[in-house]
């Protein structure tokens, strides 16, 4: 009767120390929804002090993050409680405030940014999408562009535009996709491109991010929003990322906090290293600390007046080492 007495207790504490996996979907701050690997939602909370040692983040845990939970049973309720976090493939942040060394983490662990752009009604600008494509990078995220609006792009020169954006961004190392939302033109392609991954979107309002997600997906009524106009120097604002489920498999991660995605701070010297097609140059200049601005025996600008470089991209390049808005 004794060994039972202690089998049943042994297994009670197995059981109760037992933890399962799963992905933060959404964050309240307090409660986190975490999708565990059956597709079943748990309501989690983080034990008291949780803590990343080193992190200057305000919070310890944000959408996309990998946890381990378990279940505690407490005066006839359960609780399931987050009890370790796995490591980062990457993840976003923006400063928690202005002057702050805090930050606050947007998402983690993210496939894909998913930069949409369109010739006309707006006219994104390659700077902009330069800008995006270096925080990109500077996160480790790859990165996407899908040119939105085709139907619009009826004249030559409109065809002749087109034409150079997608050799731009294709030449630097970019997938690019054309396609029209309205005209449900080549939206296999688009909704091919988020099948199975974690997408952020990111582009500026208008360029027809809700209406692109919703011709593949009827019904999602995103509220993504638009990013960086005003210059994310920001005030605090407390918001909170959800990841939206796709049918097809994947996720979006919609977040109002998108919208000051677009911040990095970076050495001069290191710049370049987010400009893939010229840290593939990496070392090959006269000098090793080389910016590629105005010092001799420059290889990275040798490429740009052999037009194996876009000029757009270095002018952009250089409008970004000197500070410049563009
Ligand atoms: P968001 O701010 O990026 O989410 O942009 P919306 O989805 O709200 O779209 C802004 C406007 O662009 C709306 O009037 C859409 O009807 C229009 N729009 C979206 N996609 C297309 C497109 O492929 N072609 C054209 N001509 N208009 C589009
Ligand atoms: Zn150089």
């Amino acid at each position: 009767m004794r060994e039972i007495t202690t089998f049943i207790k042994i297994f009670w504490a197995v059981l109760y120390h037992m933890s399962s996996t799963g992905t933060i979907v959404k964050s309240t701050g307090s409660w986190y929804t975490v999708l565990d690997e059956n597709g079943k939602k748990h309501e989690c909370r983080l034990r008291g002090k949780f803590k990343i040692a080193g992190s200057k983040a305000t919070n310890p845990v944000a959408v996309g993050d990998r946890v381990d939970f378990h279940i505690e049973h407490q005066g006839g309720g359960n609780t399931a409680v987050i009890t370790a976090i796995h490591d980062r493939r990457n993840y976003i942040i923006r400063k928690a405030t202005k002057l702050s060394r805090l930050t606050h983490v947007i998402a983690a662990n993210i496939d894909q940014a998913v930069i949409i752009a369109t010739l006309a009604e707006p006219r994104t600008s390659t700077g902009f999408i330069d800008r995006l494509l270096v925080t990109c990078e500077a996160y480790s995220i790859p990165a996407i562009i899908v040119f939105n609006k085709c139907d619009l792009i009826v004249t030559d020169d409109y065809k002749q535009a087109l034409y150079e954006m997608t050799d731009i961004y294709s030449s630097a190392g970019y997938h690019c996709i054309t396609v029209s939302a309205t005209q449900r033109l080549y939206l296999d392609l688009f909704a091919n491109a988020l099948r199975n991954r974690i997408s952020l979107l990111a582009g500026h309002s208008g360029v027809g991010k809700s209406t692109l997600i919703n011709a593949i997906e009827p019904g999602i009524n995103l509220k993504v929003q638009p990013i960086s106009e005003t210059h994310l120097k920001g005030k605090h604002t407390t918001t909170f990322a959800e990841m939206i489920p796709l049918s097809t498999g994947g996720y979006i991660i919609d977040t109002p906090g998108i919208k000051e995605f677009g911040l990095v701070d970076f050495m001069p010297e290191e710049l370049y290293h987010f400009f893939p097609e010229m840290r593939a140059l990496f070392n090959r200049c006269k000098f090793d600390n080389c910016t590629h601005f105005n010092e001799p025996g420059c290889l990275v600008k040798e490429y740009v007046e052999e037009g194996k470089i876009s000029i757009s991209r270095y002018n952009n390049y250089i409008g970004m080492l000197l500070g410049e808005e563009r």
